[in-house]
């Protein structure tokens, strides 16, 4: 299954919770999760029926995926990683998902949300290492330097997002240096710090049936 292209928020009401996919409006009134819009399709006053074990899981999982805007495929792919390397899954699984460039780009302020994040390294506009690293999907490793191009007009971008990034909070296993839009990983971040918005013991369940 290819990337999700339809509209943005449809994949919060589906999943009945944010996913923090829309940068500064997922903190207004605006946000339709807020306004308590409901899933997308149920008839206003039509009951949601219990959900069985294997749904809950299954939306976990979704809601993951959905948030890291990866693809079934790609997602899928990041699990069978985790489980290589050993250790408890769940929580590997997390930590790859943060340590994915696009979200250490998004996490840094230098784009309003993931989706912006990924254009932004897929244009070209971020170092890794002094060199050119224009795949979102790559794992950072601790100790890596992540930078933003030195040219105009990826740092009037950055420094445009940065401004706005009021609800943005640096995270402490990365050491920003905004004045220079370069940031490096200082250490793997713990399941307390990614805060993660499911519990990833379930979709460890779900992959296991
Ligand atoms: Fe839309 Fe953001 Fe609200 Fe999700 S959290 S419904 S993306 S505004």
């Amino acid at each position: 299954m290819g990337r999700y292209t339809g509209p943005v928020c449809r994949q919060c009401r589906r999943e009945g919770q944010k996913l923090f996919l829309k940068g500064a409006r997922c903190y207004m009134t605006k946000c339709p999760i807020e306004q308590g819009t409901g899933c997308p399709g149920m008839h206003v006053g039509r009951r949601a029926k219990k959900m069985s074990e294997y749904g809950m899981q299954l939306r976990q999982k979704q809601s993951l995926r959905r948030q890291y805007g990866m693809g079934e495929l790609q997602f899928r792919r990041f699990f069978e990683e985790a489980l290589r390397k050993g250790g408890i899954t769940g929580e590997n699984l997390l930590q790859m998902l943060e340590m994915r460039l696009d979200n250490i780009v998004y996490r840094l302020g230098l784009a309003p949300s993931r989706r912006a994040a990924r254009q932004f390294v897929l244009h070209g506009h971020v170092l890794v290492n002094g060199r050119k690293a224009s795949v979102p999907s790559i794992v950072v490793k601790v100790g890596d330097t992540v930078a933003v191009k030195d040219n105009a007009k990826s740092k009037e971008a950055a420094n445009r997002s940065v401004e706005a990034a009021t609800s943005a909070q640096l995270p402490v296993w990365m050491e920003f240096d905004e004045a220079n839009l370069t940031a490096q990983v200082l250490a793997v971040p713990t399941r307390e710090q990614i805060a993660p918005i499911v519990d990833e013991r379930t979709i460890v369940e779900l992959y296991s049936r």
